[in-house]
């Protein structure tokens, strides 16, 4: 289990992130839903190593990894596919995938399977980088963190901007990512794709956790938590 405990953290001197707590078992799909600006891609860069806390700390298990960087957080199995994907676009679908082996666990994840999971993919190996669709885009990014076998997937709004039939496709392998024994942390502006796949949700705001609780708990709060997303929560 990650694990943050009141963390806070801070760009120069604006406070982005306030004493936050959440705990995400590696076996479950969490969403974290909030509107623009309310923390969210800050709260994945606080999750991976990425920020430097000011306040709190960090938890796997029982071990304070606060003062662990990314590269040493990666390496205990927690993956992120950023917002901006981060294509090579001067190299091929297969190059782009290829990357995403370097250093790897072994696992499930093979680029034979992450081929099977987005066949689309398959019909444009030879493809650079750049000459793929938004949707190709994110399958490619999200493939690639598949390929290190993590233990957890962080993705950020990876359904911005893509046409329904696309995320239908995304939902599935998320799905199937999740049946084959990794977690999720779902960063989405709305609850949409979260209240299809997580089993929890939390709601940031103003760098907070202004609600958190389980779709049960949702849906019979449907209509606050949908103000908090739309007209924010009072501060
Ligand atoms: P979005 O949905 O637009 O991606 P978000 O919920 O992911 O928003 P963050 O990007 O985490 O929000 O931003 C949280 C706050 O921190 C915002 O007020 C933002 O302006 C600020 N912020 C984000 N990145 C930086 C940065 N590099 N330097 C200074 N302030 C930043």
């Amino acid at each position: 289990m990650i694990q943050l405990e009141r963390i806070s953290v801070k760009y120069g001197q604006a406070l982005a992130l306030e004493e936050i707590s959440l705990q995400i078992d590696f076996h479950e799909i969490v969403a974290i839903v909030g509107r623009n600006g309310a923390g969210k891609t800050t709260l994945l860069k606080a999750l991976i190593g990425l920020m430097p806390l000011v306040a709190g700390r960090r938890m796997l298990g029982d071990q304070d990894i606060s003062k662990l960087d990314v590269e040493a957080i990666a390496k205990l199995g927690v993956a992120l596919v950023p917002d901006m994907r981060r294509i090579f676009p001067n190299l091929s679908v297969l190059e782009n995938l290829k990357i995403g082996t370097i250093g790897h666990q072994p696992g499930h994840w093979t680029v034979d399977r992450v081929l099977e999971a987005f066949p689309r993919l398959q019909e444009r190996l030879s493809f650079g980088g750049d000459q793929l669709s938004g949707g190709e885009q994110q399958m490619l990014a999200i493939g690639r963190a598949l390929l290190a076998n993590p233990r957890m997937l962080l993705l950020d709004e990876p359904t911005e901007g893509l046409a329904p039939v696309i995320v239908e496709q995304l939902v599935h392998v998320f799905a199937e990512v999740h049946r084959q024994g990794t977690g999720i942390v779902l960063v989405e502006q709305n609850l949409k794709v979260p209240m299809k796949l997580a089993q929890r949700q939390y709601v940031l705001d103003h760098g907070q956790v202004v609600w958190s609780g389980t779709n049960e708990e949702l849906d019979a709060q449907r209509a606050h938590v949908e103000s908090l997303l739309t007209t924010g929560a009072a501060v």
